[in-house]
């Protein structure tokens, strides 16, 4: 799963990024409206937190014009406290929810936990297949409630696979959700981890789809 924060406050722009990381997150960031915007509409976040005070572009201009273009990432805006009206222009723009500052980093988490699971159809915190469990609360996976050891890379691939079941997702892909914008991409390495998880969580869990890429198999359907 990847993430994009736009603060321009160098400080708390860090403490989100640390703390999204933190929770397996990968993440990019941009400290101003224009190069926030850019971002956004070039890669493909799986959630953005946005202030709303920004540099060159106000967040809600950037809003706007990712709506208008018809782009659906889920995002979380940053609004002062004593501007109620920002967080009305905020949601008209198109914002899926707001936190107000100063916050808790646990709140802004949380919310964009929630909002990742809510855009892939998934309402509550735990998302299973078959007898794989994933916990977003705490970035945990069990399997027949046996907890496993995942590596921060593994687990960004098998959570992106979890919450996205039914599709097939192609290396490409999968890469532009694992790794962040300054990453040499060598999309060989996805299999590399493929491999590690069917190791992990039992050799039939990730079914290859010739020449498309990969999808999480519910093993019941499949006469385990
Ligand atoms: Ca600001």
């Amino acid at each position: 799963m990847r993430v994009l924060v736009i603060e321009d406050d160098p400080d708390l722009n860090r403490q989100l990024c640390d703390a999204l990381e933190d929770a397996g997150y990968v993440v990019d960031k941009a400290l101003d409206g224009e190069e926030g915007h850019f971002l956004g509409d070039t890669e493909p976040y799986d959630a953005i937190v946005l202030d709303i005070g920004l540099p060159k572009m106000d967040g809600i201009s950037v809003l706007e014009e990712w709506r208008r273009e018809g782009r659906k990432t889920p995002v979380l805006i940053l609004t002062a406290r004593d501007r109620w009206s920002d967080k009305v222009s905020g949601i008209d723009a198109g914002a899926d929810d707001y936190v107000t500052k100063p916050f808790h980093v646990e709140e802004v988490l949380a919310r964009v936990r929630a909002l990742i699971r809510r855009a892939a159809g998934h309402a509550a915190s735990t998302i299973s297949c078959g007898d794989i469990e994933l916990d977003t609360r705490v970035s945990k996976v069990t399997v027949d409630g046996k907890p496993v050891k995942l590596t921060s890379h593994e687990f960004r691939l098998l959570s992106y696979l979890m919450h996205h079941q039914e599709e097939v997702h192609s290396r490409t892909v999968l890469t532009e959700h694992l790794y962040d914008q300054d990453f040499d991409r060598d999309s060989n390495t996805i299999e590399v981890f493929i491999g590690r998880l069917r190791k992990k969580l039992g050799s039939d869990c990730i079914e290859t789809v010739r020449g498309l890429g990969y999808r999480l198999k519910e093993p019941t359907e499949h006469g385990k």
